[in-house]
């Protein structure tokens, strides 16, 4: 059965960042925005085996499961690779993720967040594909697919060796277009071309575009003071096609109806809206950013098998968005597979052919601060 993108919501309620009271999940509160999501018309619940240390899978029994019939919501789960260790331990966890959720089967079941290296290569050694597809057969998931973290390449090499998946989850937003580091752009195009329906994570950039400066926030509002500056983030993926649910991790009852107003009432961006969020990309840029041009001429000749474009791409996210963590396990999912910045050894070898003229020397330096200097 293939997905009916007629069918599908467009605003997905993401379960991975639900209401706390005094540190346990607030679930009158969770019971509540569930029942006002519902109301609304909306059925698309993304949930995981590790979000809220696996209490969120737990809400979803009772706040959704036990209080609503089974046949007026779609639920999302996903197996993480970290909890795989043998062939063994994927039906464990699918088993508890099913006690845990109260429910028979998943409307949509996802291997969680591959990524180049360690985590896609466990989904392959304990051939979690085809133990997706066969749970499929069992009618224990209506559909499969996947979260992805990687690169445009990996992303290629998975869907030509599993043709088989029906939808991906990619991280977009209009901020990561062109970021070396997410490639929303090239993952959409990548999915787009071969018309697999995407879901979108992180469509806000984890609330960084709801909480734009004041410059940015005014390009906005100048043309529409009716809407949230969340609102636009929305718009943006809304408006692309081939994207079927966007999920949103609410956590309060204000996100939810501000998300809801957008979604009920959804408008694409018109040209002269998608111009101005042209003009927040530039001036949410203009911080000052590494000139490097990806061209790995300085990477054959590291003795110390730095892969230094990578470490310079991770530096200019985090200088773009202070704060943010994902350039930080870039890095780390990096250095599973490369050497540290740390270990640098000054020779200058990749200053001498670098055609950009950047000091690379100090640029290692500053990894190792943003980067190494934790714990
Ligand atoms: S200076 Fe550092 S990064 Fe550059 S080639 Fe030598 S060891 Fe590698
Ligand atoms: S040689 Fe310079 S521009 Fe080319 S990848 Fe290395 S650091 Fe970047």
């Amino acid at each position: 059965m293939s997905i009916d993108l007629s069918k599908m919501p467009k605003i997905g309620f993401g379960l991975m960042r639900l209401p706390e009271k005094d540190g346990v999940i607030d679930l009158d509160k969770v019971c509540k925005m569930v029942d006002s999501y519902l109301d609304a018309g909306f059925n698309y619940f993304d949930t995981a085996y590790v979000y809220h240390g696996g209490n969120s899978e737990k809400a979803v029994k009772e706040a959704i499961v036990k209080r609503h019939p089974r046949d007026s919501f779609t639920l999302a789960t996903k197996l993480p690779a970290w909890f795989i260790h043998s062939f063994e331990d994927r039906d464990k966890v699918f088993t508890e993720q099913l006690e845990r959720c109260g429910v028979d089967y998943f409307d949509f079941y996802l291997l969680h967040s591959i990524e180049d290296g360690n985590n896609y290569d466990t989904y392959e050694k304990y051939d979690c594909f085809n133990w997706g597809i066969q749970k499929k057969a069992e009618g224990r998931i209506k559909h499969f697919g996947f979260s992805y973290h990687g690169t445009p390449e990996l992303l290629v090499k998975i869907l030509d060796k599993h043709p088989e998946v029906e939808f991906v989850q990619i991280q977009l937003n209009y901020i990561d277009w062109d970021n070396a580091i997410v490639h929303s752009g090239e993952l959409y195009k990548i999915l787009s071309e071969r018309n697999i329906p995407i879901i979108v994570m992180e469509p806000c950039k984890g609330g960084k575009l709801a909480n734009l400066d004041d410059e940015c926030a005014s390009i906005l509002k100048a043309i529409r003071p009716d809407k949230s500056v969340a609102s636009w983030a929305f718009r943006f993926v809304g408006s692309l096609p081939g994207v079927t649910t966007i999920l949103s991790g609410m956590s309060t009852e204000d996100q939810m109806a501000d998300n809801m107003n957008t979604f009920k009432n959804f408008e694409p961006l018109n040209d002269e809206e998608k111009a101005a969020v042209d003009k927040v990309v530039e001036a949410m840029s203009r911080v000052e950013l590494i000139g490097c041009t990806s061209c790995k001429y300085c990477v054959e000749g590291c003795p110390m098998g730095i892969s230094i474009p990578d470490v310079i791409s991770a530096i200019n996210t985090a200088r773009k968005f202070p704060g943010d963590m994902r350039p930080q396990f870039f890095y780390n999912g990096l250095v599973d597979r490369y050497s540290h910045a740390s270990d640098c050894i000054a020779c200058g070898q990749c200053e001498g052919v670098c055609p950009q003229h950047l000091p690379i020397i100090t640029l290692m330096q500053e990894a190792v601060e943003k980067f190494e200097s934790q714990g």
